[in-house]
């Protein structure tokens, strides 16, 4: 039965109660004296017990069982705390990724380096230079704030940079092609998480897709059969998240610039994750460099700024001058523009590529990616060594090779070997385990593997671990007070 029962309804017993539940005025009296209420505003206080008086209500109503105790103002005043402090939390915060999975976007993809931060917060302070000439004393250009760097380390002739890499393909489709036909292989019509699809993307453009070839076999006079008078753009999209293995070819990107060469057509390469770092140096599988899709003599070329770069979110576009220069002038690209805190933390992170070894150690992402086995290692066994100072005998910790993954629609098959550190707590299931750690300040996100719960080292930091056992703490607190 709800609110709605009939008045008539309610027992002596359940009048009682009613009774001795106190007013929300009185609450928000007993409030105000309180310290640890002090700097919660007082809209929020008077929301919170509200809520826990009519929850309350609601529950006496609804005959479910409760002590009477729990009419208390100690007991309220407890539950209004802990319903205000919920209020006041952050909704966007701080997680520890222990999946392993580098560029993970459900986790926010890259950690950017400390020089990218600490350029954010000066740019933010105050005022910039975001848009004006400091040498003309004019009126200047958001976009060429990073032009020169990415141009330096890449060697692209123009750059320029939007919101993210789905803008930059949209842009780039609706600028170079407008209505015209675009040729794609059946084989690179990719959708990455959160519903980007090449074909539709490429119908919001305008532009018109046509597929040639088959899933698992393309070849160039595939390219040229579809070439006709309406046809705008020969366009390659690296199949960053998947990989068509067994029977398969597909032209490369240096065979489509001929091609494109010889009908006068401009080629584009959407490479998903750009990297400037040349991954199989450090014994990982390759990944096609922007450099390499550069050097190719490819029209324009476009990629991500947070995922294997490690910088903010933003979509690089790089290529040919004139492009660039229509690309500027299209009037979306106003809705599609980078912010200037993107801004401030993409040039930093870019700046560090001008050192490769700088950029490893500085850019988390490259540095995770390319962390040694037995570092990892060391960190799974500090972890371990300092869970099991708890001294629970209801815990176990066991250190695990496992693979981690790099993510972010790059490297797909690639694993990296890892270590994890696995749980079982007695009396406690793994999927408890996992939910009390994602509910922990700040969440800990891991795995459940063979009934253990499992935290991947690579993606855990060092100055994290004692928050990892802080949440171990408060796991088996919960699975004391459930035994
Ligand atoms: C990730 C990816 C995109 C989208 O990039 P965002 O920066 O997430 O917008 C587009 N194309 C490919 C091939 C990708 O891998």
């Amino acid at each position: 039965m709800t609110k709605s029962g009939k008045k008539s309804a309610v027992t002596a017993a359940q009048q009682l109660l009613l009774k001795k539940l106190p007013g929300v005025d009185h609450i928000l009296e007993i409030a105000k004296a309180d310290q640890e209420l002090k700097n919660i505003p007082q809209s929020v206080i008077t929301a919170s017990v509200r809520q826990v008086v009519d929850h309350l209500r609601a529950k006496i109503l609804n005959h479910q069982d409760f002590l009477s105790e729990a009419l208390t103002d100690t007991v309220i005043l407890k539950q209004v705390k802990s319903v205000a402090k919920s209020a006041m939390t952050l909704n966007l915060t701080r997680t520890i990724n222990a999946t392993g999975v580098v560029v993970h976007t459900n986790l926010g993809r890259s950690r950017l380096a400390k020089s990218a931060i600490e350029h954010i917060t000066t740019v933010s302070e105050g005022y910039s230079n975001l848009e004006y000439n400091l040498a003309s004393g004019k009126r200047g250009l958001r976009y060429t704030i990073v032009e020169d760097i990415i141009c330096e380390i890449s060697g692209a002739e123009a750059a320029m940079v939007v919101n993210n890499n789905a803008a930059a393909v949209l842009l780039c489709l609706d600028t170079i092609a407008g209505n015209r036909e675009v040729i794609v292989s059946r084989g690179e019509l990719v959708e990455i998480g959160g519903s980007f699809r090449i074909p539709d993307v490429m119908a919001k453009s305008g532009a018109v897709l046509k597929e040639v070839g088959t899933t698992n076999r393309t070849h160039l006079f595939d390219y040229k059969q579809a070439i006709n008078d309406q046809t705008g753009l020969l366009l390659k999209v690296h199949t960053s998240n998947y990989s068509i293995v067994g029977f398969t070819s597909d032209v490369g990107l240096e065979e489509l610039v001929d091609l494109g060469e010889q009908h006068h057509l401009p080629v584009m390469e959407d490479l998903g994750s750009g990297t400037f770092i040349d991954f199989s140096k450090y014994g990982l599988s390759r990944e096609p460099t922007v450099i390499e899709s550069i050097n190719t003599g490819a029209d324009i070329i476009t990629f991500s700024g947070d995922k294997l770069l490690g910088g903010p979110q933003a979509g690089i576009i790089v290529g040919a001058k004139s492009i660039i220069e229509k690309i500027r002038q299209n009037p979306l690209t106003r809705a599609l523009r980078i912010d200037k805190l993107t801004l401030a933390a993409l040039e930093s992170t870019l700046r560090l590529y001008r050192d490769e070894e700088k950029a490893i150690s500085a850019i988390p992402t490259l540095q995770m990616m390319t962390c040694p086995i037995d570092k990892i290692e060391k960190k799974a066994t500090a972890l371990a060594a300092m869970l099991n100072q708890t001294d629970d005998s209801r815990l176990t910790t066991h250190v695990i090779d496992s693979a981690s993954k790099a993510g972010g629609g790059s490297l797909p098959l690639f694993e990296l070997p890892s270590k994890c550190v696995g749980l079982r707590i007695k009396g406690m299931s793994a999927a408890i385990i996992e939910k009390t750690m994602r509910k922990n300040t700040p969440p800990i996100i891991g795995r459940i593997e063979d009934n253990m719960y499992l935290m991947d080292m690579r993606t855990i930091q060092t100055d994290e671990l004692p928050e990892i056992a802080n949440a171990l703490l408060t796991c088996l607190k919960a699975a004391a007070a459930d035994s």
